[in-house]
């Protein structure tokens, strides 16, 4: 019985090298954080915008607490704070 360790099997590498994409994210994730406070693009406040997911409705929205600035999007399952930020961030730009 080998214990549930983050130290990969040689053989099981060699098997999955197709999807190695898969296997750092698996590992890396758990680690770090998710960031869900960001800098504003309106008022350029360090962290003062925060991201809310609300994964039954399927919307995203990210507020400025400082300028109040707010904006919202659609996302996933899958979706991230990060997500949300650069979507805004996008949307931004084009606005520009
Ligand atoms: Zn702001």
């Amino acid at each position: 019985m080998l214990p549930c360790l983050e130290i990969p099997i040689p053989r099981a590498i060699q098997v999955i090298m197709g999807k190695r994409k898969t296997v750092a994210k698996a590992a890396y994730r758990p680690s770090i954080p998710l960031q869900n406070v960001f800098s504003c693009p309106f008022c350029n406040m360090e962290s003062s915008c925060d991201v809310k997911l609300d994964k039954t409705r399927n919307t995203g929205r990210i507020t400025c607490r400082v300028c109040m600035e707010c904006f919202q999007t659609r996302i996933h399952a899958l979706s991230d704070p990060i997500d949300v930020y650069n979507d805004w961030i996008d949307e931004c730009e084009k606005c520009n």
